[in-house]
């Protein structure tokens, strides 16, 4: 081993976690490991580690956390929180394989979608470690079924991923209720405003770690913005696309409409594409996420709920056919690409009048977009033409399959030299492709071209209003019930067995909550819900009223004295 790389063994682990670590097979730590573990080990240090999946990071943060517990000591020790049942799941797994030669330590994982009775009784039976989903953790606090205050530390996993998914109030809510804990470690991929704010609150003297340093360099994500009139929008989108051969990506349109229409322009024009939106059945939306995860499609034009929790590996663009009026839609959105270290590009398509609401966008990301310019004609075709010729170099014929038909071929070329065919070539696809974008007018599509009065003339017409065009329910619980939005949403999931992806736009009132999705979903909500009982008060499920849901969501403020929620109880006598 390299001198100046230290071993597992010079981390300051106890002897059973090195054991563990061992016997996992892992040789040498991975950069993130070599860097927190000492730092964890020698004090109560607050961390802000910035890391991705594949880091190493659950060794990082698990194995000090495990050699912290103290084995005499009652109650729960240390709380992980993750944003989904799978990584909590993982990460329990991994924390009982560091702690395998260990005795005495209990592990549990907690989340939605799991018999919460069951995992009642094991907290009961006594752990030290709980591994947790916020919304189900919530729901056990609200039951009393467990407590913080005995929690010592408490780590974050993948925090950007829980803001995204709407967990920013239940996160507040736990951090204030674990109000003993000696060590916050905040883990993010990251390091969106969002997290920054949150890190200030909740951190005190953090340390800042990177799993990239001197190593990769950090995840890159441009943003660019395009700006033509709105009546070329459909035109900068498809030469942006031509532009960029390479693109994998998702497209994001504002209405499950314009995501349809859209595909099926770009499908009868030869796109290798697929629209993803709530009006596809589960199992329409299976098969196209399976298309786009094996690479069968270049891209997805996809609504925002319909595109929500995507992980896809890999993704090169994303692009905004329409700008979104809510920026952590924006960079939500955005976060489907530049994953796990690599580059990545998020690209608006706005006409004139969305400009303002670019601006405001800036001001609150901090920082500034670059202006692209849609890529002419002759761009164009000579982009698509060295894609081409790369492609022919990396090309592999199958002589048993094309020798016949080569034999015809080949002698009405001879007396061709290579220079000559490579000239013919390039001439007949660089006329075909300049004559095809020459048919558009290239200074159209350039955005230094307009003046805002030209705009208007040019067709810019006002954009559409926000909206899935989802039907919608009502119930009769809300904010004075306890709930906020990640919590009733967990609350739905749990009770009505739907996913998330199943469901849109929830808004909370202050005594009813009106909540979007496909029909079938609300029909199965109503059918769960409907005449259910809830604190002995009875359930009605009944159809969005007009005027509530088009508002801006309630914001629940600071949770109000909503302890002891009781079991939700389905009435049977129905
Ligand atoms: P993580 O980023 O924690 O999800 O870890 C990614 C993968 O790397 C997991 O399969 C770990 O088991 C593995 N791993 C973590 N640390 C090491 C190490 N020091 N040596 C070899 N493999 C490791």
């Amino acid at each position: 081993m390299n001198s100046t790389v230290p071993g597992f063994a010079d981390l300051g682990l106890v002897p059973g976690l090195l054991l563990g670590v061992q016997d996992l097979g892992f040789e040498s730590p991975t950069p993130i490991q070599a860097q927190t573990i000492p730092l964890l080990l020698s004090g109560d240090h607050d961390l802000f580690g910035l890391a991705q999946t594949g880091s190493g990071k659950t060794a990082a943060f698990g194995l000090p956390l495990l050699q912290h517990l103290d084995p005499q000591a009652k109650g729960i020790q240390a709380l992980v929180l993750s944003p989904t049942r799978e990584l909590c799941v993982q990460i329990a797994s991994d924390l009982h394989k560091f702690s395998s030669r260990m005795s005495g330590i209990q592990i549990l994982a907690v989340y939605g979608g799991a018999g919460i009775h069951t995992q009642i009784s094991k907290l009961r039976s006594g752990v030290q470690v709980v591994v947790a989903t916020p919304g189900r953790l919530m729901d056990l606090m609200e039951r009393k079924a467990l407590d913080l205050a005995t929690v010592k530390t408490l780590v974050l996993d993948e925090a950007d991923e829980m803001l995204d998914m709407g967990f920013r109030d239940d996160l507040d809510y736990i951090m204030t209720h674990a109000a003993g804990r000696c060590r916050t470690w905040l883990f993010s991929a990251t390091m969106p405003a969002e997290i920054k704010k949150m890190a200030d609150r909740f951190l005190q003297n953090a340390q800042t770690l990177r799993s990239d340093a001197g190593t990769a360099p950090p995840a890159r994500l441009e943003h660019w913005f395009y700006q033509v009139p709105f009546s070329r929008k459909y035109e900068a989108l498809k030469r942006l696309i031509d532009a960029h051969p390479e693109m994998y990506g998702i497209v994001f349109t504002r209405t499950k409409a314009e995501a349809q229409e859209l595909t099926e322009k770009l499908i009868r024009e030869g796109y290798d594409l697929e629209a993803l939106h709530g009006d596809l059945s589960q199992v329409q939306r299976d098969k196209v996420m399976a298309r786009f995860r094996e690479r069968s499609l270049q891209l997805m034009v996809a609504t925002d709920v319909a595109a929500r929790g995507i992980d896809v590996r890999d993704i090169t663009h994303v692009v905004h056919y329409s700008i979104p009026d809510d920026t952590e839609v924006y960079t939500h959105r955005s976060g489907r690409t530049a994953r796990a270290g690599k580059a990545g590009v998020s690209m608006v398509i706005l006409g004139p009048k969305d400009m303002m609401r670019l601006r405001q966008m800036e001001k609150q990301l901090k920082f500034k977009f670059q202006q692209g310019t849609v890529p002419s004609g002759s761009q164009i075709a000579e982009t698509k033409l060295r894609h081409f010729f790369d492609k022919i170099a990396k090309a592999d014929p199958k002589l048993d399959r094309i020798g016949a038909l080569l034999q015809d071929l080949q002698p009405m070329l001879d007396g061709l030299d290579r220079d000559a065919l490579i000239q013919k070539l390039v001439w007949l696809e660089f006329e075909r492709l300049f004559h095809y974008y020459s048919l558009q007018n290239d200074a159209e599509m350039q955005s230094n071209a307009l003046s805002s009065a030209s705009a208007s003339n040019n067709g810019d017409r006002p954009r559409r209003e926000y909206a899935e065009d989802l039907p919608g329910i009502q119930i009769n619980l809300g904010i004075k019930d306890g709930f906020y939005k990640a919590s009733m949403l967990q609350f739905l999931l749990d009770h009505s067995g739907l996913q998330k992806a199943d469901l849109g736009k929830i808004i909370l009132g202050d005594a009813w909550t009106s909540i979007e999705g496909e029909q079938a979903s609300l029909d199965q909500l109503k059918s769960s819900f409907d005449g259910a009982r809830f604190r002995g008060r009875g359930l009605k499920v009944t159809a969005k009223q007009a005027g509530r849901g088009g508002d801006k969501p309630a914001y629940a403020g600071p949770r109000r004295g909503s302890q002891g929620r009781p079991p939700f109880q389905r009435n049977h006598n129905r």
